[in-house]
């Protein structure tokens, strides 16, 4: 189980901001553990299960599965993490206020606490990635109308998350409009203070 003295990062922003990219790059750097929410969910759905097919329904719609849900599988995932871990990339919660306020108590049950990183692209970047995605990825929910839904539910239910870690004093801002390149550049200098 995780202890003390771990660093965990929220990665925060808009379907297509770029969070699962950038989380690959964080991790080859820092050596952190990666959740993504969405990819086990997906797993979940790809494993034929009675539950994975209600997720589906969800997902393929845009909408968001329920907090309770969300909230039970990161107290699983959080007890399965292992003791020498040097902290989590969540990657895909919290989407809701309600999500953050339970993961702040689930940390702080573990002596800890995590900050947040938001990525910020413009409707028109985001637009362009996801549907170029959608041509390879499979993923039901990587179409225009989709994409819109998903968008507006972010803008919606997600965003207001943010102001949650501002309040906090555990928030950064970060441009993801240019390249994965130049969006971790600034993450670098962010994680190389936190992590010294
Ligand atoms: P990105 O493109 O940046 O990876 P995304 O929004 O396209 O982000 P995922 O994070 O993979 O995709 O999530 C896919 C879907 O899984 C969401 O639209 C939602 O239905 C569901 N989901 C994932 N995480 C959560 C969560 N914390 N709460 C509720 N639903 C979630
Ligand atoms: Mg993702």
């Amino acid at each position: 189980m995780l202890g003390t003295g771990k660093l965990n990062i929220i990665l925060g922003g808009a379907p297509g901001s770029g969070k699962g990219t950038l989380s690959d790059l964080i991790v080859k750097k820092y050596g952190l553990q990666h959740l993504s929410t969405g990819d086990v969910l997906r797993a979940e759905i790809a494993s034929g299960s009675e539950l994975g097919r209600e997720i589906n329904d969800i997902i393929s719609l845009g909408n968001l599965v329920p907090d309770a849900q969300m909230i039970k599988l990161l107290e699983n995932y959080l007890n399965g993490v292992p003791a020498d871990c040097r902290g989590v990339i969540f990657d895909g919660f919290p989407r809701t206020v309600e999500q953050a306020r339970a993961l702040t108590i689930m940390l702080a049950s573990r002596q800890m606490d995590a900050y947040m990183l938001d990525l910020f692209a413009e409707e028109d970047v985001i637009m362009t990635r996801l549907i170029r995605r959608g041509q390879t990825s499979g993923r039901a929910d990587d179409n225009y109308e989709t994409i819109k839904k998903r968008l507006k539910i972010y803008n919606d239910t997600t965003k207001p998350i943010s102001d949650y870690y501002v309040k906090l004093h555990k928030y950064f801002m970060i441009n993801s409009n240019i390249n994965p390149e130049c969006t971790f550049a600034q993450i670098d200098v962010i994680l190389s203070q936190l992590y010294k």
